[in-house]
């Protein structure tokens, strides 16, 4: 899966060292990610590629996190870069750079270049909504010790949000079938299971009864907790359950949700090479190999 970076290590303590050469800097303008793009596929930028361009901005990096040695930073606003470098990476003005699109790193190599791309995007989207104090309105600031933004006239402290979310492999025991899924109107278009966040005062479990309910129409039990997968590109932290079907097996769409509901045998389970990094095709591709 994506965060399966191994033998490279994430660190994910919050230890801000001023930037080396080799390190990564990313820039992001409206949650699009900047790339360079001087080789076949595009790279994320380094501290050496990006000193030269806006070297005022690089004086005021934030520091997100290290893979092994490879420290990770982030230009606070592309607002400040313009003003204080003068200078725009919009509109391809900056040779050999672009801003290209966070789904870029679901396909990204190597892929624990993606990993981090996606994880830098959740913190970016953090410390863009965090900039003023929620309790008073204040402009916020960045903690000295933890990764937290926090008021210095209400001492109001934010942490980056994740958001707790199930995804579930419905069997039908009796004809040994699990019920895929595709989304109704958005871009990801091809077979999902069934998926949602978990909502105020729910377990998780409760949020599996709901979201299958609501999704399929149908009733479940015997709820097995499988893997689970930090998903930043939705502030998520993904578990993963398999399910049996209980009781009736015909499907209730909810067509707000989804344009396809359907029974499918092991074997029906279409290979998606594409979609290989997520737990949803982890866990149709063990229903698929009969580990499930
Ligand atoms: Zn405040």
């Amino acid at each position: 899966m994506l965060q399966d970076i191994a033998p490279h290590q994430f660190h994910n303590e919050y230890t801000p060292r001023s930037p080396k050469n080799d390190d990564i800097v990313m820039t992001f303008h409206h949650n699009q990610p900047l790339f360079y793009m001087a080789h076949e596929t595009p790279a994320l930028p380094t501290f050496a590629q990006m000193k030269n361009l806006i070297p005022t901005t690089c004086e005021k990096l934030i520091y997100l996190f290290e893979i092994d040695q490879i420290g990770f930073f982030m230009v606070p606003t592309v607002k400040a870069m313009e003003e204080d470098d003068n200078i725009s990476f919009k509109n391809n003005q900056v040779t050999d750079f672009s801003f290209g699109s966070m789904r870029e790193f679901r396909h990204f190599k190597p892929v624990w270049m993606g990993f981090a791309g996606v994880s830098a995007g959740q913190l970016y989207r953090w410390y863009r909504s965090n900039r003023f104090c929620g309790v008073c309105g204040h402009p916020m600031e960045l903690h000295d010790t933890e990764r937290a933004m926090h008021c210095p006239v209400c001492g109001y402290v934010d942490y980056p949000k994740i958001c707790p979310a199930i995804i579930v492999g419905i069997i039908d025991p009796a004809t040994d079938r699990i019920m895929l899924t595709k989304y109704a109107n958005r871009t990801f278009t091809r077979y999902a299971l069934i998926a949602g966040f978990t909502e105020f005062g729910e377990t998780l479990e409760d949020t599996v009864h709901r979201e299958v309910m609501e999704e399929v129409g149908l009733k479940v039990k015997n709820i097995r907790y499988y893997k689970n997968q930090p998903w930043a590109f939705s502030e998520s932290l993904l578990v993963g359950f398999f399910a049996e079907l209980d009781g009736d097996s015909s499907i209730t769409l909810d067509t707000n949700e989804l344009a396809v509901g359907e029974w499918k045998k092991r074997e029906e389970i279409p290979d998606d090479e594409e979609n290989s990094l997520s737990l949803t095709y982890t866990m149709m591709k063990a229903f698929k190999d009969g580990e499930v």
